[in-house]
């Protein structure tokens, strides 16, 4: 994140820390009360109840025995009362000092979750303003040196040529950033269909081919014939795309992608393999966070990517109740491997 972004982010983020404090005081004040308003009142509905009992009880007893004398049995009870009384307090008190004790603790437990969707948030907001800011400048200062002095036709074109790639990035991540979005709000519901996936992947990977061939990378595939699964076709088309278009980005000249797909244990398990530049192994924890990007100076791409491909894989595959896995050498190439059920 650039200086301006990330001193951005932290001032809202102390600014959060400060509300998310005084919010956490404000819950254990609430917390404290109530616990103390319904010790009040159980305390209160005991001394009702208990001492007509235990006069009764006197009384009963009393008969019985058939021997003390009224003020002796007054006397009992007025000490049974007072005793109860003493007992109520001391119980109550003991029980709202470890109640106020611990009620911070459960006013953390009870916002942090919250705190940590707010920093996300936070994060998520500073990184999207960021990386619409990169075109947007590009495009500014184009512009304003470009009408600074005439220039000739072919300078127009390549000045034209290049904002129109610009446009296109913030289009890419604006499109990939509304997906995300539809991916969290599960209500709106996308429809499972039984699909081919083998013949959806093999149409996926030939029209990828062309792409890999431009960037001399050869690709091949092994997928077993037939494979029907109750899948989002759309989504998974997205999923290959995201997979294919990294396995050749971040390959390297004469480089190969391996692509494999076959059923096992009522799941389909597709790898696919590249020989190219390799994930550290530090890194790979964080590749499907969004905005993660690892180094983008070694990639065949112009300004490399959004940082949002492996984010939308992962959340498609999350959607198909499927997992997935990578495994990957530096200078060696990646394999990323996908286990989606062939029923939802
Ligand atoms: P990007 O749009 O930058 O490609 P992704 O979310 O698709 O974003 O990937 C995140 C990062 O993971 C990339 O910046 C890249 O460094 C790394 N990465 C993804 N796929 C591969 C791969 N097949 N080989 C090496 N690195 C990869």
């Amino acid at each position: 994140m650039i200086p301006i972004f990330k001193q951005f982010a932290e001032r809202v983020t102390s600014l959060r820390q400060n509300e998310f404090s005084r919010a956490t005081w404000n819950l254990t004040a609430y917390y404290i009360g109530g616990v103390f308003l319904l010790l009040t009142i159980s305390s209160v509905i005991i001394l009702l109840l208990v001492p007509p009992d235990i006069s009764r009880l006197s009384e009963h007893l009393l008969q019985n025995e058939g021997g003390a004398t009224s003020t002796h049995q007054e006397f009992s009870v007025y000490e049974l009362n007072e005793h109860l009384f003493e007992v109520l307090i001391i119980v109550n008190t003991s029980i709202l000092i470890i109640f106020m004790m611990s009620a911070y603790f459960f006013a953390r437990k009870t916002l942090s979750p919250i705190e940590e969707m707010q920093k996300k948030q936070t994060q998520f907001m500073g990184d999207t303003a960021h990386e619409l800011r990169t075109p947007l400048t590009v495009l500014k200062s184009g512009s304003e040196s470009i009408l600074r002095q005439s220039h000739t036709p072919d300078e127009y074109i390549l000045f034209i040529r290049e904002s129109l790639e610009e446009i296109e990035r913030m289009n890419k991540l604006t499109d990939e950033l509304l997906f995300l979005l539809q991916q969290e709000h599960s209500s709106i519901s996308k429809t499972f269909i039984e699909t081919n996936i083998s013949t959806l992947l093999t149409h996926e990977i030939e029209k990828f081919i062309p792409y890999a061939h431009e960037r001399h990378v050869t690709v091949s595939h092994t997928i077993e014939q037939n494979m029907l699964a109750q899948i989002i076709p759309d989504d998974c088309i997205r999923l290959f795309k995201n997979l294919l278009k990294n396995a050749v980005d971040y390959n390297v000249p004469n480089g190969t992608i391996t692509v494999t797909a076959h059923s096992s244990n009522n799941h389909i398990v597709c790898t696919v393999a590249d020989t190219g530049i390799g994930i550290a192994s530090s890194e790979i924890k964080h590749i499907f966070d969004r905005f993660y990007k690892v180094n983008t100076a070694r990639t065949h791409t112009k300004h490399g990517g959004t940082g949002l491909g492996l984010a939308i894989v992962y959340e498609i595959v999350k959607n198909h109740s499927g997992s997935i896995t990578v495994e990957s050498t530096l200078g060696s190439g990646s394999a990323f491997v996908i286990h989606i059920p062939l029923h939802q």
